[in-house]
């Protein structure tokens, strides 16, 4: 190779006396060091400094500080997936013979983890109601290491007994992990009411523009925060810089879009409750939620950003609402910017059969909305043209 070709590659970055004012992409995968002894210091933890990306990247550790100060977290790990974050923490804290106990509403590739995966490496699961902590607490066996939460469960906003469940499992020495996407920091901080370690997926509204795939996770005690990091090396969990900048990026404006969708959501939600055709509509902080109650105990005024609604007529209905809002996404997601409408049924909770579905209140005309930062009044007409569409 020539000499000019060499330097292509070598040529250092540009000097500035200035500093950017947006966060860098660094892309590169390995790091060089002076010598032997400073790779030692680093390794040591003496000198800090980055050497392979799958152990870690300036990118993602960026964004893992700032979802810390979201959470009065310390340590904070970003993975390549919100299933990342919950596989690193199942996998690297439990053993052979240890048993998981799970929320029955818990996100569906959770639930898939603990039913057909866990089992495979001699690790027993099983599920239990959150909203009955005496329930919930009489399913912690002997064995059992950790149990796994959402606040606020999918699609139906029932809303955990945490408080309870947190001191039952603490008597028991039992760890709480808490996932915490449907609530994020800002509407409940887990290690503030006594979890040991939290989960995101960050793919949702903390990023919350559907461009980025991430996940996050922080642990309370420092030997568990190094068993999910050796265990998410090793299995390769790393983010990709770029996403972990676009979903930086996303990070700066979450307050704000928090707080306008949910009081969109509340807004929306009053408004379908009283249109013809809807028999319900479910969202935490109303008085007519099956947990109001707690709801208000817990969250206070924050009822999220997610309404689930049920309208007459199955899924002829269902096939109604979507043609007739062609605006509105129809889409297995949450907490991007705009608005997004999902069918249970049909997508997230097909696998547990029309059975299974009726046992937890999800009918064929059953939709979850994660409303966005549009208009109020617009989403409201939308909405109401949908249904009428829909039950006329
Ligand atoms: C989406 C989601 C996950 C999985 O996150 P991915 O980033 O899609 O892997 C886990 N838990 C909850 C509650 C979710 O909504």
């Amino acid at each position: 190779m020539s000499d000019e070709y060499s330097l292509v590659r070598r040529m250092a970055w540009p000097e500035s006396a200035s500093r950017p004012v947006g966060t860098p992409i660094q892309p590169s995968v390995v790091y060089a060091s002076p010598d032997p002894d400073t790779l030692d210091a680093q390794y040591e933890g003496r000198l800090s400094g980055y050497t392979y990306a799958r152990e870690g990247h300036p990118n993602a550790d960026v964004l893992a500080r700032k979802i810390d100060l979201l959470e009065g977290a310390r340590g904070g790990i970003v993975l390549g997936s919100g299933m990342a974050a919950v596989t690193a923490v199942l996998m690297g804290l439990t053993r052979a013979g240890d048993h998981v106990l799970g929320g029955d509403q818990l996100y569906g590739r959770s639930l898939r983890l603990m039913r057909e995966d866990l089992p495979r490496f001699g690790v027993a699961t099983s599920l239990a109601d959150p909203t009955d902590a005496d329930a919930f607490l009489a399913a912690i066996r002997p064995e059992t290491k950790l149990i796994l939460l959402e606040v606020v469960s999918n699609p139906t906003l029932r809303v955990a007994d945490i408080e309870a469940i947190v001191a039952g499992a603490k008597a028991r020495r039992v760890l709480v992990v808490v996932d915490n996407t449907f609530t994020t920091p800002r509407g409940f901080r887990p290690f503030d009411h006594g979890a040991d370690v939290v989960v995101h997926s960050v793919t949702k509204i903390l990023a919350g523009h559907s461009d980025a795939t991430l996940g996050y996770v922080a642990a309370k005690d420092a030997a568990h925060r190094k068993a999910i990091y050796d265990f998410s090396v090793t299995v390769g969990f790393t983010p990709s810089p770029f996403d972990c900048w676009l979903a930086e990026r996303g990070l700066y404006s979450f307050e704000l879009r928090y707080d306008r969708a949910e009081a969109n959501a509340r807004a929306l939600a009053e408004h379908i409750a009283g249109l013809p055709g809807v028999v319900r509509v479910l969202y935490p902080t109303r008085p007519d939620h099956p947990d109001h109650n707690r709801a208000v105990a817990l969250l206070g005024a924050r009822g999220g950003h997610m309404v689930s609604f049920e309208v007459e007529g199955g899924r002829a209905a269902a096939n109604r609402l979507t043609q007739a809002a062609p605006n509105i996404a129809f889409a297995p997601t949450l907490g991007d910017i705009g608005t997004t409408i999902s069918h249970p049924a049909s997508s997230s909770h097909r696998a547990l059969g029309a059975e299974g579905r009726a046992a937890l209140g999800i009918s064929e005309g059953f939709f979850r909305v994660s409303v966005g930062i549009e208009d109020i009044d617009l989403l409201k007409r939308e909405f109401e043209a949908a249904i009428r569409a829909a039950t006329a």
